[in-house]
């Protein structure tokens, strides 16, 4: 038995990095991981830094990401990683050497014309390039690409630096991380929340639910009714060669990036599904999906076809029904925090920190109110209507 400032459930980035955040600021950390750290959602991410507002859907994705609400938390997030290596006394494999949104497409085309003019507004900078332009730019464009958006911004880290170093500095600061301790129950005990292992408990005020496409099961445990949408999608590595791509490529139409790593490997990724999400095991990849993908990243970065396929993966991503973010204090539950949804290896340093506020009284430096669990929960499951796509209800 034991007692905590704040127990975080999960360890993969989000829970390393509000760790980080909660412990650097004073406060007594527990975290409890079921498993190994960092080896689920963000272990098995493409790390990519999405700054450009996003491209409008993964496929077989039914409902689209807000873009235009989501792009100025990402340019929030964007600044926060400017530094991050630094705090962290860390090398990450940060890249910021910016990134290509291209377009096939009449469509595509006025897609990205109307990105261009959100990013504009919120005083991000970006660029629209015809076809020759974007290819002149970056010559591995295939002849297909019609246009492309830049962004000096985009960028990506290694994911599997990236929890570890959050954990390790969480660590410094005094958190204390248990693995392969899964946390059974979540009860109410004078005032506190008291939150159970097999053999253990501990009592606090403070719980954040960082667990990912398991989030709903550990509010489940708390007797809270909060509605995820988990899928498994998958990714794309080649073999190693030298340097020859320093931006990341997507895709406005079809989930699509495409970077190239410290390592050499270039990875392949954009959201395709896997074949089916195994929140018990791993989740197995789908060859039709991979087809596709490798296909399409080759149609627009010609020199693929020329590079061997090393391995393919699939992750667990804690999607919500409305493929907006997650974070904020649970309603009816004090003290009982939730943090997840879309993009998170993104968001990670901006949700940490803005846990970090919400659990000290502070204020965030981004409005969250839009992204409470509230709107997920029980009786009260609409989305802000107005900004669900025309012909489509949350399910
Ligand atoms: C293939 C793929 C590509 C992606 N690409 C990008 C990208 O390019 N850019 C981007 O911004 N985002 C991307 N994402 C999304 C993002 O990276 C991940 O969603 C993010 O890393 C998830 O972090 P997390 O900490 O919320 O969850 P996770 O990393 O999934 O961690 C949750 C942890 O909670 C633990 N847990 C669950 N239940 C319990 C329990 N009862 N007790 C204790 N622990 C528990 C789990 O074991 C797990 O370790 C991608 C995701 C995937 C799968």
């Amino acid at each position: 038995m034991g007692t905590a400032d704040a127990v975080i459930v999960g360890a993969g980035v989000l829970g390393c990095a509000t760790a980080f955040e909660l412990a650097r600021s004073g406060l007594r950390v527990v975290v409890l991981e079921r498993g190994a750290p960092n080896r689920e959602g963000s272990g098995t991410t493409a790390g990519n830094l999405h700054i450009q507002a996003i491209h409008t859907r993964r496929p077989g994705q039914e409902v689209p990401v807000d873009s235009a609400r989501l792009l100025p938390v990402q340019h929030a997030a964007g600044l926060l990683w400017e530094d991050v290596e630094t705090r962290l006394d860390a090398d990450l494999e940060v890249r910021r050497n910016g990134g290509f949104m291209v377009a096939e497409t009449p469509e595509q085309y006025a897609e990205l014309r109307t990105k261009h003019r959100w990013e504009t507004g919120i005083g991000l900078r970006t660029e629209v390039l015809d076809g020759d332009t974007a290819r002149r730019e970056l010559p591995l464009l295939g002849p297909s690409v019609t246009a492309a958006t830049w962004c000096p911004h985009d960028g990506y880290a290694n994911p599997l630096k990236t929890g570890p170093a959050y954990l390790a500095a969480a660590r410094r600061h005094g958190a204390r991380v248990h693995a392969f301790t899964p946390v059974t129950g979540l009860t109410r005990h004078t005032g506190a929340w008291r939150v159970h292992t097999a053999h253990d408990h501990y009592d606090t005020p403070v719980v954040v639910n960082a667990a990912g496409p398991w989030i709903a099961q550990v509010c489940a445990l708390a007797g809270a009714d909060v509605r995820m949408a988990p899928v498994a999608i998958q990714m794309h590595a080649t073999v190693r060669v030298p340097p020859v791509l320093r931006h990341l490529v997507q895709h406005i139409g079809e989930g699509l990036s495409v970077k190239q790593v410290a390592a050499g490997n270039v990875l392949i990724g954009g959201g395709w599904p896997a074949r089916r999400l195994d929140l018990a095991g791993r989740s197995e990849v789908s060859v039709e999906s991979l087809v596709g993908n490798v296909d399409q990243a080759g149609r627009v970065l010609p020199f693929l076809a020329g590079l061997r396929l090393l391995r393919t993966w699939a992750g667990p991503l804690a999607a919500t029904p409305d493929e907006m973010p997650l974070i904020g204090e649970v309603p009816g539950h004090t003290g009982l925090y939730v943090v997840g949804g879309t993009y998170a290896f993104t968001f990670a340093p901006l949700w940490a920190e803005t846990l970090r506020r919400l659990v000290t009284g502070g204020r965030p430096r981004v409005d969250v109110t839009d992204f409470s669990p509230r709107r997920l929960m029980g009786t009260d499951r609409t989305a802000p209507k107005s900004r669900l796509p025309e012909g489509k209800t949350q399910c």
